[in-house]
């Protein structure tokens, strides 16, 4: 286990610069995030050195705030102006600090290079795919393949969709493409334009999950042979890591659903 430190210093911080929010009213905005807090500039006055500070701010590209307890652990930051400089420090314990944790693992890996590997499952040959797709001749290895062509999207990033599109229409239209585990990020672009999907069959994908007791998030892999069966609801597959209850769907099903008819 890799040890938990409540230090800003000590784990890698990304230059993002968003509002953040307290009590309902402007605080400041950050320099920078990382796992254990975040740098911002505040010109507020009344911030005391260990003291506790709820804060809300929203991460770029997402819509939810996070909401999370901090400490202030410094004033006078000396590689930011010592006047307005102040570090938060997260309440480690608190799960939306999960949630900064998993948008700064989607960050690193967003700089990992594209990697294909190919591992036989049940038989077959799967090719799982991670990195960051950014030229479709990064794919052109999988044009000789035999067919039908496994893909495993689990860690998988495309940041233009033309880069997946042309990949596709390099492949022979004879050749089927069966996909597993896409992420949500990938479902959002299926969802927004239907020829994203063309020639492909998805075959499990993510979706997120929240748990209304206890406000848990939590992303989960859904099958489509499975919800195509009659009368399975998506919304009641899964049961809250925690509480045990029922979990909801955290999205709309019937826009995240929407590929599943293109
Ligand atoms: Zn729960």
């Amino acid at each position: 286990m890799e040890q938990r430190t409540n230090d800003p210093r000590q784990s890698e911080r990304f230059p993002i610069r968003i509002p953040v929010y307290a009590r309902e009213d402007y605080f400041g905005t950050s320099v920078d995030l990382s796992e254990s807090g975040m740098l911002i500039r505040s010109a507020a006055k009344a911030a005391r050195e260990g003291a506790s500070l709820s804060v809300r701010f929203t991460l770029p590209g997402r819509s939810e705030p996070v909401v999370i307890e901090t400490r202030i652990a410094r004033i006078g930051e000396q590689s930011v102006d010592p006047q307005s400089g102040l570090g938060l420090s997260f309440d480690t314990r608190e799960s939306t600090h999960r949630v900064v944790c998993d948008y700064l693992a989607t960050l690193k890996r967003d700089r990992a290079p594209l990697q294909l590997k190919i591992a036989a499952d049940a038989g077959r040959r799967m090719v799982t795919l991670s990195g960051v797709l950014t030229d479709p001749l990064q794919l052109s290895a999988l044009q000789s393949m035999p067919q039908p062509i496994l893909l495993n999207l689990r860690d998988l990033t495309i940041l233009r969709e033309e880069d997946w599109l042309s990949f596709i229409y390099t492949l022979p239209t004879t050749k089927p493409v069966a996909l597993h585990d896409c992420p949500q990020s990938f479902i959002q672009k299926a969802n927004r334009s239907p020829q994203f999907l063309a020639g492909q069959e998805v075959r499990s994908f993510f979706a997120p999950y929240r748990c209304a007791k206890c406000d848990r998030e939590s992303e989960r892999l859904l099958f489509v042979q499975h919800l195509r069966a009659k009368g399975v609801q998506p919304a009641a597959l899964f049961t809250c890591d925690d509480c045990k209850l029922p979990m909801e769907l955290d999205t709309v099903a019937d826009e995240y659903l929407k590929f599943l008819h293109h």
